[in-house]
């Protein structure tokens, strides 16, 4: 089960710089076009929240967060105005640097949401693009792991064809944080009609790995949430799917590139009692086609 509510978080993209190149990023291409909200919109969605206490936790996310330099700033104000947490959503690697580390925990960053794309340096590296940031991704996190203040972290997987067979040494090399209490495995959605890209995995291919990642977690005492994936097919492990997401405030013209995806396509929709699964997509129906023998609607 998931150890955290989405209804209670609020999501705001504040940057659109990133200093990554993840082969399955689903902005590349519009990250120059999309605009950050601003902080004038900020202070609006704090003063919302202190007078209506409609959530409990603040995601600061975009890109990649740490590039703001007023970062730590944006967190106080944000606990200042009686949010109980700020999450930022991050590749890790800037927290690397203890001092850095520091002043964000002590500014009120109290949740992580780390991007871990492979097991190993060899794997994330080649996934970022970036020769070592598997190794300060990592050691941010076990920066984390040894503060003195209480904080969470949660991972994030994006599943592709280069990353679903690892996703079981993807646990097993993060089980010594003891801080790392959800990880998340995202199956990759192209953005666009055809998977240009050719990144998109078969379902039945990635269930196995899958699987053995989602028992390992556990085992670990972690929650685990999938996002995109059939949930007929995960079977005993069909509560991991959580698609919900916290509400979130981007620039409109994200969504515009988000709805070519064509999410919620299925043979057996109208039959299936579902109320998480997101079924196919375009560009994966393109690819593998409907995957009737696979699917079985959920029964009412
Ligand atoms: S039958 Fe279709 S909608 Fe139902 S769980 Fe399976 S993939 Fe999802």
């Amino acid at each position: 089960m998931s150890r955290f509510d989405h209804s209670e978080y609020v999501s705001i993209t504040m940057e659109f710089r990133c200093n990554l190149k993840c082969v399955h990023c689903m902005i590349e291409g519009t990250m120059d076009e999309l605009v950050p909200e601003s902080l004038e919109k900020f202070e609006e969605l704090l003063a919302h929240n202190r007078a209506s206490r409609q959530w409990k936790g603040l995601i600061l996310t975009g890109s990649e967060i740490t590039l703001r330099r007023d970062l730590a700033e944006l967190a106080r104000r944000a606990r200042e105005s009686g949010f109980e947490h700020v999450r930022i959503q991050t590749h890790g690697m800037h927290l690397a640097q203890p001092s850095y580390c520091r002043k964000l925990v002590e500014a009120g960053v109290d949740e992580y949401f780390i991007s871990v794309a492979g097991c190993d340096a060899a794997t994330h590296d080649d996934i970022t693009e970036v020769e070592g940031s598997f190794a300060r991704t990592l050691r941010g996190m076990e920066n984390l792991d040894a503060c003195e203040q209480e904080v969470a972290m949660i991972t994030n997987t994006v599943v592709t064809e280069k990353s679903y067979r690892l996703l079981p040494a993807v646990v097993d090399a993060l089980s010594h944080l003891e801080r790392l209490v959800q990880m998340e495995f995202w199956v990759y959605w192209p953005m666009e009609e055809s998977d240009s890209k050719n990144l998109l995995a078969a379902h039945a291919d990635i269930l196995p790995w899958l699987r053995e990642a989602i028992e390992r977690a556990r085992a670990l005492g972690r929650s685990v949430e999938v996002k995109n994936f059939p949930q007929c097919m995960l079977g005993e492990y069909g509560d991991t799917l959580v698609n919900d997401q916290p509400q979130l405030f981007i620039d409109p013209a994200f969504w515009d590139r988000f709805m070519r995806n064509g999410f919620h396509q299925c043979r057996y929709r109208e039959a299936c009692a579902s109320r998480q699964c997101l079924g196919l997509t375009t560009p994966y129906i393109e690819k593998y086609g409907w995957d009737e023998s696979l699917l079985r609607p959920l029964p009412g």
